[in-house]
């Protein structure tokens, strides 16, 4: 095997970091062989290795867009499904720090309503058509090593106690096995530095049903509604739109106040969210599904870009690399991100794949560091949260009280609101450097303007639809 050998690929684990991967693997290798530990599903179905198909998955602008990009016509392909795209702005009530927002009006901005099952499942059955993509069921125990520092492929573990483990070849290992990756141990037990990690925890929770939600208990022109916890109130919750009429309810809890399972305890958590509007609906609504819990929340960067000199064929994607609290919808689109972005990386390596991994690491973690930073300001506004918490500067300090008046106009200009919305959906914070927004906070702060509606009892009337 050299290190410029295309002819094998290998990628651990098919959900959602492992499929995009193998679909932009497929341009470059001649065979991408994905293995998966569960056995998958036929259709749209919860499985265990996904333990967080059960909650809401909020899909960001950008991976919406690679995903269509990657499988021409994948949205549309859901939408058959069941799935619904939706204005984001128009058709959402959020309360948050400075109140409700109380934008009613059509916006560029698009929501996407579907079940995380149904999501992968579309993205796995378009992968496996390809016809150099195949499927193996196994789980990787390890990595095999060869000489002058190369991962040579992966071991895959026996069916029974006492199994040896199965050598398979490969000329590129890609790790997606997830949050509980074992990859930094596989390293050191092949001899190899393991990354470092930063982590910074909430302590949070999810509790999350399905529902169905009668049309008329929403307000007037709306169909969902949101409130992250909030420094003083560590509970929170959502009621989004999924695929085939369906709704799901997400209970959000931080600080170790982790919502529970039981039928009281869920509708007691609900009931004491900042705003009641959440209960209300919830409780007029039929649920169709189980209560699910998660508290995979915490954020755990690996820093495989630091390891200085990596062996050559390996490579990490998706939340075995980096993992946010998922209350911030990240996940996903930095999958996406990930494996567009090791596409060009290997497409600019030319015939030489020796120094892919540190060039492809080194370029992925410039760019997970907006929502790396997205998840952990927000989880260290609470005084429980454990992690490092960055001495405030003078230039953020006038930058964050900038950014709070822009964050009060957002409540009621649209323009203002796109721009936040769209900054947190593409990874990026310029989309709010616009030319008019200096002088629209100088007006607002010079009239003497608050937000308008900051009683968590009176959600603003949204005209009519
Ligand atoms: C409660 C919760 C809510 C979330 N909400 C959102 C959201 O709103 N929006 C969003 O974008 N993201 C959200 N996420 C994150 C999102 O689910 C992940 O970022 C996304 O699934 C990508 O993860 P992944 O493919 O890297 O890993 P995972 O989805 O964890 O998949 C890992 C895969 O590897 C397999 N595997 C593991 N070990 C092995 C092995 N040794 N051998 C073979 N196979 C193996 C597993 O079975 C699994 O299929 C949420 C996560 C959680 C926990």
């Amino acid at each position: 095997m050299t290190s410029s050998a295309r002819d094998h690929a290998v990628v651990i684990g098919a959900s959602f970091a492992g499929i995009v991967t193998a679909r932009v693997l497929s341009d470059h290798f001649a065979q991408v062989t994905v293995i998966e530990r569960d056995q998958l599903p036929e259709g749209p179905e919860l499985r265990k290795g996904v333990p967080q198909g059960g909650h809401v998955h909020g899909i960001m602008q950008l991976g919406r867009e690679i995903l269509d990009d990657l499988f021409p016509g994948f949205v549309a392909e859901t939408q058959q499904e069941g799935a619904v795209i939706f204005d984001q702005i128009a058709l959402g009530m959020g309360w948050g720090k400075h109140g409700w927002s109380s934008i009613f009006e059509p916006s560029s901005l698009r929501g996407y309503g579907v079940r995380r099952p149904l999501l992968e499942y579309v993205a796995r059955r378009r992968a496996l058509a390809l016809d150099n993509v195949t499927l193996v069921s196994g789980r990787v125990d390890g990595l095999t090593v060869g000489e002058g520092r190369r991962i040579t492929g992966v071991l895959l573990g026996g069916d029974a106690a006492g199994d040896a483990p199965t050598p398979l070849e490969a000329d590129l290992v890609v790790e997606a096995s997830g949050r509980g990756s074992a990859a930094p141990g596989w390293l050191e037990a092949a001899g190899f530095e393991a990354p470092t990690e930063t982590q910074v925890n909430a302590f949070g929770g999810y509790a999350s049903r399905l529902l169905r939600v009668p049309d008329e208990i929403w307000p007037e022109g709306v169909r969902f509604v949101a409130q992250l916890p909030l420094p003083g109130c560590t509970k929170g919750a959502i009621v989004y739109p999924q695929d085939n009429g369906l709704h799901i309810v997400s209970l959000f809890g931080v600080s170790h106040d982790y919502p529970p399972r039981d039928e009281a305890g869920f509708d007691e958590f609900l009931r004491n969210c900042a705003v009641p509007l959440m209960h209300e609906i919830v409780s007029k609504s039929e649920p169709v599904s189980e209560i699910r819990t998660s508290r995979s929340t915490v954020n755990r960067w690996r820093h495989y870009e630091k390891i200085a000199n990596p062996p050559a064929g390996f490579v990490v994607v998706g939340d075995a690399n980096a993992a946010f609290n998922p209350m911030y919808g990240q996940g996903i689109s930095s999958a996406c991100l990930g494996a567009v972005t090791l596409g060009k990386a290997i497409s600019d390596a030319g015939d030489d794949l020796a120094d892919l991994p540190h060039d492809f690491q080194t370029r992925l973690a410039a760019l997970l560091v907006v929502p790396w930073f997205t998840a952990i300001n927000y989880d260290l506004q609470f005084p429980e949260t454990v992690g490092e918490r960055p001495a405030p500067t003078e230039e953020s300090k006038k930058r964050g009280a900038y950014m709070d008046v822009l964050a009060q106009l957002a409540t009621e200009d649209l323009e203002v609101a796109e721009a936040f919305l769209r900054a947190v959906q593409t990874f990026d914070p310029s989309a709010l450097d616009q030319p008019s927004f200096p002088a629209k906070a100088a007006q607002w702060i010079a009239d003497g303007r608050k937000p308008r509606f900051t009683d968590p009892n009176k959600p603003p009337v949204a005209a009519a639809a």
